[in-house]
């Protein structure tokens, strides 16, 4: 695992990313309906979709690629925007143990992220704003409204005291950072991110498993409602991954548009 990472992270560097990726010859109705779900959800950067590419507000095209990569780990190590479109995130849904390699949300495309959020550390503490969680101050980015949307959060969890060992302490929001052993940057480091209490958590790694091995157990301790309140503001929960990180919310809201407001 360790050698294919430093493998791909080696031809990653070397090719860059645009000659790793495929363009898209037309898109399906899906793949359309996925880039409109991402436009509605950032509508302060982006205008729209056109001619196979991604149209920000400041007339950067982006286009709308695949990655080049056979496998899955491959795809999450240089994915395309269409990769990050294809998730099929269950919002608001029951609680269930995800299919194999099933992560709804795991794979994003780093450039649109660094765009959005900044692209060094200093640049996206730049944006960071503090969110009072029940009486921890935590660093949040504002772009996209993500600190107000866990402020909501906040609000609705508060007349849950019986969850509050679940929210406190948070493991953290904002850190400039890998994940580990891959070359991948964490949303964490966009400061988009939130870690609950670990104490309450289960995390694939914590087992022993390599990515993308079989038997990876589902564990949740989490209740359905607390999860469903951070998807009715725009957070995804990383429980819903195979390779399952129960304490991991993230502001993803082109994903959580399924979830009604109030159920
Ligand atoms: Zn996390």
């Amino acid at each position: 695992m360790q050698r294919r990472n430093v493998w791909a992270c080696v031809l990653g560097a070397g090719l860059g990313w645009a000659s790793a990726l495929t363009p898209a010859e037309s898109l399906t109705p899906a793949e359309s309906a996925a880039a409109q779900r991402l436009v509605a959800a950032y509508p302060a950067f982006l205008r729209g979709v056109e001619g196979g590419a991604l149209v920000w507000r400041d007339g950067t095209r982006m286009p709308l690629t695949r990655s080049a990569a056979t496998t899955y780990p491959g795809r999450l190590d240089a994915p395309g925007l269409l990769d990050q479109l294809d998730a099929a995130y269950p919002a608001c849904a029951p609680l269930t143990a995800p299919a194999y390699l099933s992560d709804p949300g795991r794979v994003r495309f780093e450039p649109l992220l660094r765009k959005m959020y900044g692209a060094s550390d200093s640049a996206v503490r730049a944006n960071l704003v503090t969110v009072d969680w029940f009486g921890q101050p935590l660093r949040v980015t504002r772009v996209n409204g993500a600190a107000d949307a866990l402020r909501a959060v906040a609000k609705d969890l508060a007349a849950h005291p019986e969850w509050r060992a679940f929210l406190t302490p948070s493991a953290g929001t904002f850190l400039w950072r890998t994940v580990a052993g891959t070359p991948r940057r964490s949303v964490h480091s966009f400061g988009a991110a939130i870690d609950l209490n670990t104490a309450r958590a289960a995390y694939w790694q914590w087992s022993g498993f390599r990515e993308g091995q079989r038997g990876i157990p589902w564990r949740n301790q989490f209740p359905a409602g607390l999860v469903h309140t951070f998807e009715r503001r725009g957070w995804i929960w990383g429980g819903r991954w195979y390779h399952l990180d129960t304490m991991h919310f993230e502001y993803r809201p082109e994903l959580t548009g399924a979830c009604a407001a109030g159920r």
